[in-house]
């Protein structure tokens, strides 16, 4: 959840350590901190709230001769939000910051009697646990002791007082070392050190880095040597390029992220060969939580309606219920796993337990190097660049592209559609840039206007049109924090009809043709009992203007991404009805963009 920095190298720790921690707010921004060796002393300075709090605090100290130190940004899961709370955690000599849940704390906190701890968190506790296995000169070995003792998840940025060197060690939430000119870094993800260098070496579960005018990685007793890679991420893409918001920002580059997914995966007339062929398979698993799950119901939706047969179907779960239900696996079973990060635990675990029955397993993840990157038999790169913005937009969209993409090439592998009609449909991916300029030039305001002092927003839809409300109904909660539900157009009269009152909003999705027409009889039902309708429709549907009080149009495009035109009108109006409401929209209160605890 939250993110972890280190530092050391021939700059100002302190300037380093809160740039990086900038890049890294994503992930969690209640509290922060940095640590810094000074005179061999080692200074912590913490604030409540986000970075800007933490960097005014730390404006009030020189610390100008710092080289070496450690940061954290943090998303409370032990203890409440609190100066004691936030990272980094000094006991004895050892100093530290801490991502993940340390599940056996308790009991280490009883063992540990000769210390008095400050805080509520798990995270003290292991940093006391360090500290009585540490001498003056065994670090490595301290750490690994402590470490063993551990149940749970963990990356550490470690200090100890007295030795001017930083150390790091991680169990399944990730840590990667960033190698620049005589300095070095340790983070969270890659991105936090972008700005001053591009190599990296991402660390494996228990692999322990040592740094000091080098590094070292060790692993059970040895030292290991690992590849140096590097990205072509790039700066300007992670900063926010004149856009009020990243998520303005992350809307719009929905419209080459559609360029980049049709160069990746279509070959001009045929489907490239990095996408997996589902035809060999007899039941697909879909697995995500959030947006990701309401992506891979888009996948769902239409093997449902055009490929399940006695011998083949598809599901999808929730990551969350997948890996505490039993399920068959056979050679036949494939499971694909959804998550832009490549680390929801949840997910996570779903694909170790798949992996080790043998399973086939495909992670469509946009961090490359990700666990799940690593993990999964296969791999379907997202190209959405990185995404900053808490609430995903174009993260969604590069999945739901995907999964429509495997399913017509499931079509087209078994005959449910011949080359004339693939080709047909590939026009219309190629259009899918122009349409989606049309519908981000469209006005958004006005309507946002209209219904952003409501507390509670209904959307209705059937079809593939429900599992885009899933979607529109999630961002319009998390970024405006108004109550929503999205509804089966069908299921309004069988109860939550109940709800609906004089100028309640009902955002009624509308691009299935074969079902329009009673979507429209659920909005007439809705607006006789006063309803403040909102229609967001494809073209070549027709709603009656006495029945919508604002009506949005998206041009007509094949079914299998006209969902996403509708989604992206959705976005456009969570966007701005979040803004009227004056809310944090890159940021919004109680989240945090990679859920690594369960
Ligand atoms: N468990 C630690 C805390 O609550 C770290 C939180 C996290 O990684 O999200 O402070």
């Amino acid at each position: 959840m939250c993110g972890i920095v280190g530092y050391t190298g021939k700059r100002n720790a302190k300037d380093v350590l809160i740039t990086c921690l900038r890049m890294l707010e994503y992930r969690g921004y209640d509290s922060a901190g940095i640590a810094v060796v000074e005179n061999n002393k080692v200074r912590v300075i913490k604030s409540v709230g986000k970075i800007d709090n933490l960097e005014q605090s730390v404006s009030r100290y020189d610390l100008s001769t710092s080289t070496i130190g450690i940061g954290h940004t943090r998303w409370a899961t032990h203890g409440k939000v609190t100066l004691e709370n936030a990272h980094p955690h000094k006991v004895g000599k050892v100093t530290l910051v801490h991502n993940g849940v340390i599940e056996n704390y308790k009991e280490i906190d009883e063992k540990l009697n000769k210390y008095e701890f400050k805080s509520e968190t798990d995270s003290e506790r292991v940093c006391a646990l360090i500290d009585s296995f540490y001498n003056g000169h065994n670090e490595i070995e301290a750490i690994k002791k402590a470490t063993s003792l551990l149940k749970g998840s963990y990356a550490l940025g470690i200090i100890f007082e007295g030795n001017n060197k930083l150390y790091g060690i991680k169990k399944d939430t990730p840590l990667v070392l960033g190698i620049g000119t005589n300095e070095y870094f340790l983070a969270s993800d890659i991105s936090a050190f972008l700005k001053y260098t591009k190599e990296y070496i991402v660390l494996d579960d228990n692999e322990i880095v040592e740094i000091g005018n080098s590094f070292n990685i060790y692993y059970e007793d040895k030292q290991i040597y690992k590849k140096i890679e590097y990205t072509d991420y790039d700066l300007e893409e992670a900063m926010k390029n004149g856009y009020e918001h990243y998520m303005l920002k992350e809307i719009n580059e929905q419209i080459d992220i559609s360029r980049k997914l049709y160069s990746k995966y279509i070959n001009d007339d045929n489907f490239s060969d990095k996408l997996i062929d589902f035809s060999k398979y007899k039941r697909i698993d879909f697995i995500g939580c959030g947006s990701a799950y309401n992506a891979s119901l888009i996948a769902k939706y239409f093997i449902d309606k055009y490929c399940t047969n006695a011998n083949f179907y598809c599901n999808s779960y929730m990551a969350s219920e997948y890996r505490y239900t039993n399920h068959y696996f056979d050679k036949d079973v494939l499971t694909v796993f959804v998550s832009q990060s490549g680390e929801t635990a949840d997910t996570l675990a779903s694909l170790r337990m798949c992996n080790s029955e043998g399973v086939d397993t495909v992670a469509i993840v946009n961090v490359l190097t990700s666990t799940m990157a690593r993990e999964a038999k296969y791999v379907l790169p997202m190209l959405a660049g990185p995404e900053i913005c808490v609430a995903t937009t174009k993260g969604y969209f590069s999945q739901s592209y995907i999964c429509s993409l495997l399913v017509l090439n499931l079509m087209y592998k078994t005959g449910l559609i011949d080359k004339d009609k693939l080709l047909s449909i590939f026009d219309e991916f190629k259009k899918l840039p122009e349409n989606i300029e049309k519908v981000i030039n469209q006005d958004y305001k006005k309507v946002a206007k209209s219904i952003y002092k409501s507390e509670d927003i209904y959307y209705i839809g059937r079809g593939i049109d429900i599992y885009s409300s899933f979607e529109g109904s999630l961002k319009l909660k998390e970024i405006s924090y108004i109550h929503s539900e999205c509804i089966g157009a069908g299921e309004l009269k069988h109860g939550p009809i109940a709800l609906i009152s004089k100028d309640t909003p009902v955002i009624a999705l509308l691009s299935e043709f074969s079902v329009a027409e009673k979507t429209i009889n659920n909005i007439n039902e809705a607006k006789s009992r006063g309803a403040y309708v909102v229609t967001i429709r494809k073209e070549s549907i027709n709603v009656d203007k006495k029945l919508s009080d604002c009506d949005i149009v998206v041009p007509l495009t094949n079914e299998f991404i006209q969902n996403l035109l509708i989604i992206i009108a959705c976005q456009l109006l969570s966007y701005e009805v979040a803004k009227l409401r004056k809310c944090d929209i890159d940021k919004p209160r109680n989240l945090s963009k990679s859920v690594t605890v369960e």
